[in-house]
């Protein structure tokens, strides 16, 4: 850990000088050895010899005050000089003989203690010298001498650090002998008593010895042991923390954890640890008391009967399924996030994972397909072609006429990609946008008409229980012209009352509907009727088909609440302690439709278009699990959630625990709430998703998969809700869930909203999906000023810029930039016009529009992450990512490299927004390379963006970042795009699902509305790139800065942990907190003190009364060395602390 020189140390050199007079007076003896060493070595070399008592315990003396000044440098000066082989040697001497002198074997051993605490490898050299096993016997022979004892027990711990070593002392009835020495509650040798203690913990750091400790039946001891001592009041806590710590190593093993289990130990920790709650000195053994009941705690598997999503598709040309497997889980896959959750990893792994070889950061692979694939692509840039006679009319293409103008290949893609899939009937006869068939499109209209009669989920009981409503509903039915309800009881009772209530959805929309712009619900009704889902949704939920307006003022993180997850920790073990007060009853099953629940439990539900709900557990009468279903076709990737929750209790507090998240830490605890919807606000005029929710945090728990997959540990995202309303109906979700058929609607509405003369925007299609639905392409640009050749020119030499977003399904804030960003650039802005004058904007809003719909969180139907299938994407399995790279290289191929390739992301771990890019040189630089860059030529302009961000956009963080190439995310878009399409500004845009800790958002939870604006001040920071920049800064904005000489080296690891530690421990398995070097020389200094054997106990005791601290106050008092209680010490002393110079060697006063 550090480097030791000789000049690190004052002292070493005044022994040099020391050395010199020494051979003087010494003579010839000492000279030979000495002539070549430091003071240091002549004085262990003097100590192995083994002279007379009197100068060894000079010896020892002086060690100990050396290494009692200054710092642990020192100590490990000593060890570097052979100074634990030494004290070693002289142990053996010293011990072997008939009647071990303790005058000098005391010292001995306590310096030792010290020294051999900072040498790592001090117990493969006691086991060399044949210390252990002489240290154990001397243990043995002076078990009733308290002093004694402690010394070799203090000798013994830190031999253990050794595996083989505690494995010696082991097999040798070592754990035997020492547990015998830690008695019931007394008040004599508290010292030795911890020194037990922390040995016996010491020698559990082996396998052999736990499970021995198991097999005897000690864990049961200690328990009672641990009890008695807690019992006799509130002292000793270090012997109590001691008995704790050795419980936790023996919880290392399952048999130990089965041991603590059976032996009560649970309850006995819980209500042990409810006593000390009240006390702040207690902290450390509440904390560890915590730690070890939650590692205890038997596994429960997730109350499913499969851990395979309960959605699954059948592939084409695969196997139909992911067949489930008992195996472990693929270590090496790669389950972080682009440019996401790397750090998951250590720093040095990420600087591995810099691509050092400039080969692969230079030379372009080849194409990944022959060039007569590409011209397909030609359909995409219908600006090229478009000749602008409509240019003086007023026309407003519908998606009819778009669609059907879209060229022929497009049908042909979606019928290539599309499948027959696993669904009812209906579905498929939903799935018929795309068929000839006369019967399906029969079955469409009809399938339409479904969905639009039902609009939302819950909405009889919500129109029929609540008052409110009642009254509302009355008042609308009054003006509806087909609104009388029939009582007959037959099929068409139904559809009269589906009919009925559609025009109450529509009188209600009239009447209680907010403006919100850009957003039609007729048009998101008709969007969502032909969105294919694999279990064929026929429900909307309210919010997406109502609206979202952002709410007036900002929403500040959430304040944790101090040990808020130790209480819900004490509530989760309660469950386990008193079994028959749970309730335990399923109110929510996605597989299950005909479950009944109890009338006066919460009424769940998720199956609606990007719900992600799999289960609800009532566990107490306001305390629900949740069960998150996994991405399709796979079994894990769980973190996104949206569900429906109703039937609730106005003013009660509800916890809701979503008890199989995978990441192993989140936002959640670190201010971000989950959002919610009430129904009751909205129709009050209050459309608002808002942060809510108290009480949250996310820790590891103690649930397993239902099935296989053993290794893999869960984490419970906990938070409390109180309704405002009875019986409303609610939404809670991740994050600002935006869907497939949102995106859709909203193209619809700007295509609407554009002035066809001026703004060109064109939606195509840019392949089908696995599913059959379409990625749509957006070409937004402004229409030339004439027909004229130069016009026309200029326009088909604007330069390109490409923009991504949603490749995964979870960041929907992603949706909410790039839903920003599309409104800005349809907008009559003079930024947004000159930019549609400077270049020619292509977005794909959506490249995974079926893990959308389906409510997964990472994948695409495939079950696999499509941002890592950019190198060799597969034609029919990743079809959006296939032909997005298909039609880069087609721009690649006519000339027009875009200038600028985004894809939006969200990021689940880090706060702010902030942009990846790709630099070659950063990434040399940063991965240690020596590579001569000196040499490479690099355009630094890839910095410009984000610069320009930096000023404009309150959320971006300049200093998050980063512009290295990794080995692991060589797949993904921005890397694929940088080096293969060589688009020198290749980025990831990243939002946080939290908020931001700096600028005028710090401490704030980001919106909608601050997600729009980031897609739009995104689109600012184009401006900074084109070529007239003067012009048009002048002309349109003048607060813009620009700033093109940006380049700057430094260089920020953006992988970094973004937060400090959580404030309390997510994990349990850590392990439980190892002594300090400083704990042990207190204890050993405080031996050292008490010279009178008879006295100790008492004065031992007096001191230990006030526990811990009490030692931690003895070790300052006596930092200064205690080792010896002999004359000679005084003299030493002296020596050292007057007179510098001046050592005693055998009684000899050298100066
Ligand atoms: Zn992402």
């Amino acid at each position: 850990m550090f480097a030791y020189g000789r000049s690190n140390f004052t002292w070493n050199g005044t022994l040099r000088e020391l050395q010199g007079s020494w051979t003087e007076r010494r003579g010839p003896a000492m000279t030979a050895s000495a002539s070549s060493s430091s003071g240091l070595e002549v004085l262990l070399s003097a100590l192995q010899s083994g002279g007379d008592v009197e100068s060894t315990l000079n010896i020892l003396n002086v060690l100990d005050e050396l290494l009692s000044a200054g710092t642990d440098r020192r100590i490990h000066y000593m060890i570097s000089k052979g100074g634990s082989e030494a004290l070693l040697i002289a142990l053996v001497n010293a011990g072997r003989s008939f009647s071990p002198n303790y005058t000098i074997l005391l010292p001995l051993l306590h310096l030792l203690a010290k020294v051999g605490h900072r040498d790592r490898r001090i117990g493969m050299k006691a086991e060399e010298a044949g210390a252990v096993l002489l240290t154990l016997n001397l243990l043995r022979h002076n078990a009733q001498h308290s002093s004694r004892a402690a010394a070799c027990l203090w000798a013994i711990q830190v031999f253990c650090s050794s595996v083989s070593t505690a494995n010696l002392i082991g097999a040798n009835h070592g754990l035997d002998v020492i547990y015998g020495l830690i008695p019931q509650y007394s008040t004599k040798h508290p010292h030795t008593i911890k020194a037990a203690i922390d040995a016996f913990a010491a020698l559990l750091c082996t396998k052999a010895n736990v499970s021995s400790v198991v097999s005897k039946g000690y864990v049961s001891g200690l328990l009672r042991l641990y009890e008695d001592w807690h019992s006799k009041g509130s002292e000793h806590v270090a012997i109590r923390h001691g008995l704790l710590r050795c419980l936790h190593k023996v919880t290392h093993s399952t048999a130990g954890r089965q041991a603590v289990l059976c032996q009560g130990g649970i309850r006995l920790l819980y209500e042990t640890t409810q006593t000390c709650l009240l006390s702040k000195g207690l902290e450390s053994l509440v904390e560890l008391s915590v730690q070890l009941m939650r590692k205890c705690l038997p596994k429960i598997p997730l109350p499913l009967t499969s851990d395979q999503s309960a959605y699954t598709f059948p592939l084409p040309g695969g196997p139909h399924a992911v067949p489930e497997t008992d195996a472990e889980p693929d270590e090496s896959s790669d389950e972080s996030d682009d440019d996401d959750d790397a750090e998951d990893k250590p720093e040095a792994d990420y600087d591995d994972d810099l691509e050092t070889d400039l080969n692969k950061l230079r030379l372009r692979p080849d194409p990944d397909r022959p060039k007569e694939l590409l011209p397909q692509y030609s359909r995409l840039c219908p600006e090229l072609s478009h000749d602008f006679q409509e240019l003086d009319l007023s026309s407003e293409p519908d998606e009819s006429s778009t669609a059907s103008s879209s060229s022929s290949s497009d049908e042909e893609a979606v019928r290539l990609n599309s499948f027959p899939f696993r669904c009812s009937r209906r579905d498929r006869r939903r799935s018929t946008a795309h068929s000839d068939s006369e019967t399906e499109a029969k079955g469409h209209t009809a399938a339409v008409g479904q969905l639009e009669a039902r609009d939302f989920h819950s909405h009889s009981s919500l129109l029929s229980t609540s008052p409110h409503f009642r009254t509302v509903v009355r008042e609308a039915r009054g003006k509806a012209p087909t609104g009388q309800r029939g009582d007959e009881q037959d099929d068409e009772e139904v559809d009269a009352e589906e009919s009925h209530h559609r025009t109450m959805i529509d009188k209600l929309l009239e009447r209680h509907g907010a403006c919100i712009p850009h957003h039609d619900p007729k048009l998101y009704r008709a969007a969502a009727a032909k969105t294919i889902s694999i279990p064929g949704f026929s429900i909307l939920a309210f919010p997406d088909f109502w609206g979202h307006l952002p709410p007036p003022g900002h929403e500040p993180m959430a304040p944790r609440k101090p040990n808020i997850q130790r209480q819900k920790v004490f509530e989760d073990v309660r469950r386990f302690l008193n079994a028959d007060d749970i309730i335990d009853q399923v109110v929510f099953d996605l597989e299950d439709s005909s479950l009944q629940c109890p009338s006066d439990s919460l009424r769940f539900f998720s199956k609606f278009e990007c719900g992600n709900l799999r289960k609800a557990v009532q566990v107490r009468r306001y305390e629900y699990d949740l069960i998150l279903n996994a991405d399709a076709n796979c079994n894990q990737h769980t973190q996104w959630f949206y569900f429906e929750v109703s039937n609730m209790v106005a003013d009660v507090p509800y916890r809701f625990n979503v008890i199989n998240c995978e990441k192993s830490n989140s936002q959640f605890n670190y201010g971000m709430q989950p959002v919610l919807y009430s129904v009751r606000e909205a129709l009050e005029g209050r459309p608002h998703w808002l942060r809510t929710g108290t009480e949250i945090c996310y820790f590891r728990n103690h649930f397993c998969p239902a099935r296989g997959r053993k290794r893999t540990t869960f984490y419970t995202l906990t938070f409390t809700i109180t309704f405002k309303h009875n019986e409303d109906v609610c939404y809670m979700a991740y994050h600002y869930p935006h869907t497939y058929s949102a995106l859709k609607a909203h193209l619809k509405v700007l295509q609407k909203s554009v002035d066809p003369a001026k703004v060109f925007f064109q939606q195509q299609n840019l392949c089908g999906t696995l599913a059959g639905n379409w990625c749509p392409v957006v070409t937004i640009t402004a229409c030339p000023a004439s027909r004229g050749w130069r016009d026309m020119h200029q326009l088909r030499n604007r330069p390109c810029i490409v923009l991504t977003g949603r490749v995964h399904p979870g960041e929907s804030n992603a949706s909410w930039m790039m839903k920003g960003t599309l409104e800005f650039l349809c907008s009559s802005d003079p930024v947004a016009q000159s930019l549609r004058e400077a270049f020619v904007f292509k977005l794909i809003p959506m490249l995974n529009p079926d893990g959308v719909i389906n409510g997964t969180n990472r994948c695409d139907l495939n079950s696999e992450d499509l941002n890592r299938q950019w190198s060799k994407p597969d034609p029919v399995l990743s079809p959006t990512i296939y032909h997005a790279k298909g039609f880069l290289y087609y721009l690649n191929s006519i000339g027009r490299i875009p200038l600028v390739f985004c894809d939006y992301h969200g990021h689940s771990r880090k706060k702010n927004v902030f942009l990846y890019g790709c630099s070659l040189k950063e990434t040399l630089w940063q991965s240690g390379s020596v590579v001569n860059t000196a040499g490479l030529k690099e355009d630094p302009g890839y910095r410009t963006i984000p610069k320009t961000l930096d000023r404009l956009a309150p959320a971006f963080s300049f200093n998050s970042c980063n512009y290295l190439v990794e080995k692991s995310r060589s797949a993904t878009a921005r890397v694929v795009v940088w080096r293969e399409m060589g688009v020198l500004r290749s980025y990831t845009m990243e939002s946080t699902h939290n908020g931001c800790d700096q600028g005028i958002y710090k401490g704030l939870q980001i919106g909608t509305r601050e997600l729009q604006e980031m897609g739009v001040k995104f689109c600012h920071s184009l401006l900074s790139l084109t070529k007239d920049t003067k012009a048009l800064y002048s002309r349109r904005i003048n607060y813009i800065d620009v700033d093109h000489n940006v380049l700057d080296h430094k260089s920020h690891n953006c992988f970094e942990d973004d937060e400090p530690p959580c404030v309390e421990e997510i994990e349990y398995s850590t392990d439980c907190p190892t002594l300090k070097g400083t704990d042990l020389d207190s204890d050993v200094n405080s031996n050292m003190a008490s010279s009178d054997e008879e006295d100790e106990g008492d004065e031992g005791n007096r001191r230990a009364r006030h526990g811990r601290g009490s030692v931690g106050q003895l070790q300052q008092s006596s930092t200064k060395s205690r080792l010896f209680p002999h004359p000679m010490r005084q003299v030493s002393s002296e020596a050292l602390s007057e007179k510098r110079n001046c050592v005693s060697i055998n009684g000899q006063i050298i100066s």
